[in-house]
């Protein structure tokens, strides 16, 4: 018998998760963001849940032309546009469309040669300093692109690095909507955290929302709201189970380092999952956990291929019982990715990137 670690990816929950992100952002098309092969859960497990999105959004050009080979015939976006001149040729082979933003982007394209114009999303630095074009260059940068053969439609875009937080996107949403107020194309500003929360404001949401976290079923701002608060349902589950038991005296200690002592007689079960699996190191003594569906906490340090639970709250359970790390239980409890993200410091977002390639993925509904 295998390891009895498995990912599970839930095709009905992803497919909940994207009519919810439609759901928060009437009228708006809705790019479903794939990158980090569709973070973590795989492009080809995805698919089928998700073709229902208007356009597939990622950054690597092997993942383009896996979602091309799937037989997608709609829209696909470069969210971070080319990297070296060829690229481009692929962009005119597959149709895709891309994000443009440095002046060098721009010097390729000018130089390309392609029959088919291509589309291309002008990224503006509205505040976050990390790819884009300023405010002040923004209007010169459109101005060449919209001189290039090569280009026959322009749409606009820009990134929050705050939408999940206090500060908002208010500063931002003034910046972009004074540099591109007169230009004419679709918009897309909008990230999960954006579409969530705002999402209902036709000054905001723009043309095009890109959902990314929202599809998989993580709160982007959490813990502020829950995946629950906002309807979502957890897309990839992460279980295991008990392959050993050990009865704790007082005093005695657990794993690596020792970093939990027991202060009364306890049974403690190990389990198939460590963080060569994709579980976090850092996640300590507390971190909550399903043993059997029954809430219950991690005991001592994460080691690569095991670690420990707590089962004096869980009577009966023993070698073979089920341990849901996140997502959910066959008894339909669910473990969120967000607690487990919270207790290793860390967000949603990295555990599933982070899910290893050791651990077997199935696919379910
Ligand atoms: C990853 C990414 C998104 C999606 O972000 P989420 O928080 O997962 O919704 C949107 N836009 C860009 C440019 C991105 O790189």
């Amino acid at each position: 018998m295998p390891r009895p670690i498995l990912a599970t990816i839930h095709s009905a929950a992803l497919q909940h998760n994207l009519a919810r992100a439609r759901q928060a952002a009437p009228d708006a098309l809705v790019w479903a963001v794939v990158k980090a092969n569709a973070y973590g859960h795989g492009i080809e497990r995805v698919f089928d849940a998700l073709r229902a999105a208007d356009g597939f959004a990622l950054l690597d050009l092997a993942e383009a032309e896996r979602v091309r080979a799937l037989g997608w015939r709609g829209p696909i976006l470069l969210l971070e546009g080319v990297f070296e001149p060829r690229d481009l040729e692929l962009c005119s082979r597959l149709g895709l469309w891309h994000a443009v933003h440095c002046d060098e982007q721009i010097d390729w394209l000018a130089a390309h040669k392609t029959q088919a114009p291509h589309r291309v999303f002008l990224k503006m630095n509205s505040g976050m300093n990390r790819l884009g074009f300023t405010p002040e260059r923004y209007r010169a940068a459109w101005a060449r692109l919209n001189a290039l053969t090569q280009v026959d439609e322009i749409s606009f875009m820009t990134h929050f690095s705050d939408a999940d937080g206090p500060r908002g996107t208010d500063h931002q949403m003034a910046v972009f909507r004074q540099a591109t107020q007169d230009l004419p194309g679709e918009r897309s500003v909008c990230n999960s955290a954006a579409t969530l929360r705002q999402g209902s404001d036709p000054a905001v949401r723009g043309d095009w929302v890109r959902a990314g976290i929202v599809l998989y079923g993580s709160a982007p701002d959490h813990p502020e709201r829950t995946a629950a608060d906002w309807g979502l349902l957890s897309a990839m589950t992460l279980s295991s189970r008990i392959i050993g038991v050990q009865h704790l005296q007082p005093g005695d200690t657990v794993g690596y380092g020792s970093s939990f002592t027991a202060d009364r007689a306890m049974t403690i079960g190990i389990v198939a999952c460590g963080y060569a699996d994709g579980y976090p190191r850092h996640c300590s003594t507390g971190t909550p956990v399903l043993v059997n569906g029954t809430p219950t906490r991690l005991v001592g340090r994460v080691s690569m291929d095991m670690l420990n639970v707590d089962l004096t709250s869980v009577p009966g359970a023993g070698i073979g019982s089920e341990v849901t790390l996140w997502g959910r239980s066959s008894s339909g409890a669910v473990q969120p990715i967000d607690e487990v993200a919270r207790a290793g410091a860390t967000i949603g977002y990295e555990l599933m990137c982070a899910l290893a390639q050791r651990v077997p993925v199935a696919l379910a509904d």
